[in-house]
């Protein structure tokens, strides 16, 4: 199979439908491209596909991608053209997937053992990622050197990737009826300086490898409010953080909560409550493997502004990053495309890396 290979395995890919909770028959059809290749040693867990070369070789390279993709925008079509393959599923992530499976094919005795793993689950609650559910139930399966995710990053290193938090801060006031306001304490307008903090903050940027995180706050949500005649004695502000990867989850959380808590005058009766949390992962640029693979794509390296399975592989100890072909900007969007160029050029990159000379 020929790069040119590439469009149409990513197309095939595409065209096999694989919304969230859907994916047995991509799974299938991965499960039966990659048992064909008898250098393998192929696994199935659950709607999820390992296949790994047992070389002996000293260094093992992993390559992860999901099989899902979020429900479609009117965009469920495969259209290619000239330069590239639009529709859903393009760039996030069946071209990376179509990547990983041409390597698969074409590199029967790699310089470094591989490992893919084609998963179901990422576009949706944490507890239905199968990846997640490998790492508790298969570690063994996810030992590695230096792990991949294969995520569309434009064939550049997106290093590291930020941390998530989403609190609740709950502000209680006293109940009275509206026409008489001085009765009570209205919670809604205790929010006030919480939500003009929010607001107003300026982007925090913090350097980490050469790499910029930025962090933000935003409020994602607001409840509140007992009847039109009523001074409400509650409000609930929903905020989701992103922090960079120099602190920890428990670092990052008490700083939010004190930051959020200072908004308020002594004697507001404040709560906080940690809804989701999910750690950053660092770049771990000073990695050789990761290294090595910044100058094999010969861009300098950008850090990851979202949440990936990197941070997963942060959890376990493995760096890893993200590379893989297409623009992230157009994932999720009803304009999704990849172009071919960028197929080539993470194939090339990602060749090379797995058979160094
Ligand atoms: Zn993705």
């Amino acid at each position: 199979m020929t790069t040119q290979g590439l469009v149409e395995l990513t197309a095939k890919l595409m065209a096999i439908p694989s919304v969230s909770r859907n994916e047995v028959e991509i799974a299938d059809w991965t499960q039966q491209f990659l048992s064909n290749l008898p250098w393998l040693e192929v696994t199935r867990f659950k709607n999820s596909i390992i296949a790994r070369t047992m070389l002996g070789r000293s260094e093992r390279v992993l390559m992860a991608g999901h099989l899902d993709t979020v429900p479609p925008a009117g965009n469920e079509q495969p259209v290619v053209d000239d330069s590239g393959l639009f529709g859903l599923g393009s760039c996030d992530m069946k071209g990376g997937l179509a990547v990983m499976l041409l390597l698969a094919k074409t590199h029967p005795k790699p310089g470094r053992d591989l490992t893919f793993i084609l998963y179901s689950g990422e576009e949706i609650e944490r507890s239905a990622n199968e990846l997640r559910m490998l790492a508790e139930k298969h570690r063994d399966l996810l030992e590695c050197d230096v792990a991949i995710l294969c995520e569309p990053t434009n064939s550049r290193v997106e290093a590291g990737c930020q941390g998530s938090i989403r609190m609740q801060v709950i502000i209680r006031g006293t109940r009275a009826h509206s026409a008489r306001p001085w009765m009570g304490k209205n919670a809604i307008h205790l929010a006030a300086p919480l939500i003009s903090l929010l607001g107003h903050e300026d982007l925090h940027r913090v350097p980490i490898d050469g790499c910029e995180f930025i962090e933000t706050s935003q409020a994602v949500g607001i409840q509140g409010g007992v009847a039109g005649n009523v001074v409400p004695d509650e409000v609930r502000v929903t905020i989701n953080s992103r922090f960079a990867p120099d602190k920890t989850l428990d670092q990052a959380i008490e700083l939010l909560r004190s930051r959020f808590i200072s908004s308020f005058q002594p004697g507001d009766i404040v709560e906080v409550s940690v809804e989701d949390a999910t750690p950053g992962a660092p770049p771990n640029l000073s990695n050789p493997l990761l290294k090595e693979l910044v100058e094999i794509s010969s861009q300098d390296p950008v850090a990851k502004l979202g949440l990936t399975d990197v941070s997963l592989f942060a959890e376990l100890g493995i760096a890893a990053t993200n590379f893989g072909p297409g623009d992230s900007g157009l994932a999720h969007s009803p304009q999704e495309r990849v172009e071919n160029d960028d197929l080539f050029k993470s194939h090339e990159c990602l060749s090379k890396f797995i058979d160094p000379t």
